[in-house]
């Protein structure tokens, strides 16, 4: 046995920050496992316990390279760093002087890390024109909550240390106990079922939590504001609201109640096809038995109703008096390191940015500090003169997410506009860059981990070097920095700009990563905050009105519905009933697979195998009247196009909804595309009908028609799945160089 150490980082291969030990053995990493001394108390799941097959994966993009032929032909050539970063300085300072700074946009995947970075780099050029996944994922929980409460976060409190857990859940189109998308709160979650009495479950599908719900609510999907309304309406009428608080800490509740009272049962019950008696339960269990909590999925930010969604849960806390209560919603106090988001914030947008910002005009939530991502798709495909020419994508999925995949192919094979990807894989995304640059896996890297924030960060410790010439998001965030806005990026290395980050805390990244978190919890935290001078002297919230706005301010201000309101989506059962004869069937995609996350790791061969291909639930009922049997391949087929998903015929989906999986492709497809439009959901949205006020598309509400596959059609069908099951023995080819074969080998060895 050669020398062996256990390091101890924290995995960010989704959002959960659990805390993780490495056992590294002469430079190689040989097992990963939970750290018991971690606030996930050794808790971990499949996706991060399959690091080694991150790691080690032969598909690894190890150099830079660059394009040789038309964009998406695969066809690349390794070139060095420094012609890579030649060529990104030479053409962000041609954008800059030709096009305008605006026309430089930064992009990221789901963040996890980087999210300071891009933002940092896209201002220290002088756009705001930042491209993430925020609008239609948590930015409207952050916004809204921001603008009624005036904090900007809240988060259900389920750690029990201001004495009290939340007696009543609502978890609302969220499976926390499988996605853990909102750092250690899955494992805290779980904890706190010892502890609840009513669990509340609004999801259109059965979930583990609906076997062991009070009540479980089914809405059919795009109609949770007419719901959430229809049981304010409940708790105002029957006068369960928490009279003190609305008295004296909210504003706007006659308003409020005004609105909720055109949400009577009968027009809710009929919308949401909810029974009436479930909603008049759920509202006063959530009313009468507090403290409670609402568990929100992006689901309800995947509508072009979103704003007014994440208003309808806010406001329902609020009359419920569930704010900044033990066991309530909660706006954290954050670690003495403050807030790390500073990093990027300190460069302020400027009005001549903002004013640059694609959809601000329209679309003035979102736009406080990110670009509309479908404008900017709209502008490339349009050719518009004002389109974006640069685009650095850390990481990132944006042809699999983004609604309407036909367009953004479109936007991606355009020939005139520059585009980096820095991605550990080759993907869809990667495949239309014109540079590609290796990303280092969060094993091979030292970072700071800050999710939202919360009430703590934690620190990635390097545990090997990157194969390759791989590097740190943050590496290449400074490398490029340096070379177009230096005075913005002055540190010699990460270690110097991580010490920056961490400066009001006091403590240098090498006290850091051995200490290893920074957290404000347990009687540090402070509850009720409102009602000291913690926000404001005297008491109150940092809003306009120095309230809980129920009957926001701002969003008057802004032009927009100050009251929480139902629209319905722009394609269903109501809006398009002509459609929905031929389309009968409501198509959501919001259900996550506790082995995926999003549009990662379908090249993970342990993952890979818990689901090869997409399934998509359909009710028995529906099924049969179609002749489908379990296990089928179905056609959903939409106004747009069709895609094949696997049928899973399933009783606990409602029926008259097909549940298809989202986010998918196939990596071991071949480029450029991967297999993309043969089961993506996104091949079936609309791109033209946005949430006003972040500019989110109807993704998880729409209309389509089911059918099977006939024989024919399915000789296309990717079968590559079954080449990756040879993963650690001999997997083929490697693609990327021989050090792939020597890691694969390594694996194999193990
Ligand atoms: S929940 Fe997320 S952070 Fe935790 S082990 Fe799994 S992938 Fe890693």
């Amino acid at each position: 046995m050669g020398e062996r150490k256990i390091v101890r980082t924290t995995c960010k291969a989704c959002h959960g920050g659990c805390g993780v030990l490495v056992t590294v053995e002469d430079g190689v990493i040989i097992h990963v496992e939970g750290d018991p001394n971690s606030l996930t108390e050794g808790t971990m799941c499949a996706k991060g316990l399959s690091a080694l097959q991150h790691i080690n994966n032969p598909y690894r993009i190890l150099y830079p390279m660059k394009r040789m032929g038309e964009k998406g032909e695969s066809k690349w050539q390794r070139i060095s760093w420094d012609e890579a970063l030649g060529t990104i300085e030479a053409k962000v300072k041609e954008a800059q002087e030709k096009w305008g700074a605006h026309t430089i946009a930064i992009s990221q995947g789901t963040g996890r890390g980087c999210n300071r970075y891009i933002h940092r780099l896209a201002r220290s050029v002088g756009s705001a024109n930042a491209i993430t996944p925020g609008y239609v994922c948590h930015s409207p929980r952050i916004g809204i909550y921001g603008l009624v409460t005036g904090y900007g976060r809240l988060y259900c409190d389920y750690h029990g240390w201001g004495g009290e857990y939340p007696r009543t859940q609502i978890i609302l189109a969220k499976q926390l106990e499988i996605s853990s998308a909102d750092s250690e709160m899955a494992y805290w979650f779980l904890k706190s079922l010892d502890h609840v009495k009513n669990l509340i479950v609004i999801d259109p599908r059965a979930t583990a939590m609906t076997s062991r719900a009070t009540v479980w609510l089914q809405p059919r999907p795009g109609t949770d504001a007419a719901l959430l309304l229809g049981m304010m309406n409940v708790i105002i009428q029957e006068g369960l609201y928490n009279k003190e608080f609305v008295e004296k800490w909210t504003y706007g509740f006659e308003e409020l109640k005004m609105r909720a009272a055109e949400y009577p049962l009968e027009k809710v019950a009929q919308i949401t096809g909810v029974p009436r008696e479930k909603i008049v339960q759920a509202a006063r269990l959530f009313a009468i038995d507090t403290p409670g909590c609402i568990q929100v999925g992006s689901s309800l930010e995947r509508q072009a109703n979103a704003g007014q969604n994440i208003r309808c849960v806010v406001d329902l806390c609020g009359i419920t008096g569930n704010i900044e209560r033990p066991g309530s919603m909660m706006s954290w106090v954050l670690p003495s390191t403050g807030l790390i988001e500073d990093f990027f914030m300190e460069i302020p947008i400027t009005p001549e940015m903002k004013s640059k910002i694609k959809g601000g005009e329209i679309h003035k939530m979102g736009a406080a500090r990110t670009a509309h991502s479908d404008t900017v798709i709209k502008e490339l495909v349009e050719g518009h003169p004002d389109r974006i020419r640069v685009w650095i994508a850390i990481a990132g999925q944006q042809l699999v997410h983004l609604a309407h995949t036909q367009d953004v192919i479109k936007a991606y094979e355009r020939e005139d506009y520059f585009r980096v990807q820095i991605d550990l894989f080759m993907g869809p995304a990667a495949e239309y860059a014109d540079i590609v640059l290796p990303a280092a896996h969060y094993l091979e890297l030292d970072d700071i981990y800050d999710m939202h924030p919360r009430f703590f960060i934690s620190a990635i410790n390097k545990c090997v070097e990157p194969p390759g010439e791989a590097r740190s998001d943050a590496q290449i965030a400074l490398d490029i920095g340096k070379r177009v806005a230096p005075q913005y990026w002055p540190w010699k290395n990460v270690e110097e700009m991580l010490d920056y980050e961490l400066r009001r805390g006091n403590i240098t990244w090498k006290q850091f990563s051995k200490q290893m978190v920074s957290a404000c919890t347990g009687k540090d935290q402070i509850y009720y905050k409102y009602k000291t001078d913690y926000w404001r002297k005297g008491g109150g919230f940092p809003t306009p009105t120095g309230k809980l706005e129920l009957y926001s301010t701002v969003l008057k201000d802004l032009g927009y519905d100050p009251l929480p309101q139902f629209v319905e989506p722009g394609e269903s059962p109501v809006s398009t009933p002509e459609l929905a004869k031929e389309y009968p069937y409501v198509l959501t995609s919001g259900y996550r697979q506790p082995f995926y996350f999003l549009a990662q790791y379908r090249n993970i061969p342990w993952l890979r195998s818990f689901m090869v291909y997409p399934t998509a639930q359909v009710h028995p009922e529906t099924a049969a009247k179609h002749g489908i049997k379990d296990g089928d391949w179905i056609w959903i087929e939409g106004p747009r196009g069709r895609i094949r998903q696997l049928a899973r015929v399933f009783p606990g989906i409602l029926p008259g909804v097909v549940m298809a999986t989202a986010n998918c492709f196939y990596p071991e497809e071949p480029g450029p595309l991967h297999g993309l439009t043969i089961s993506s959901p996104n091949m079936l949205t609309s791109n033209q009908h946005f949430d006003p006020m972040y500019g989110a598309p109807d993704l998880t509400c729409l209309l389509c028609k089911i059918y099977k596959v006939e024989k024919k059609d399915m000789k296309d069908l990717p079968r590559g799945a079954l080449r990756l099951q040879g993963y650690g023995g001999d997997i083929g080819t490697v693609p990327f160089g021989q050090e792939g074969k020597i890691r694969q080998k390594q694996a194999a060895q193990r």
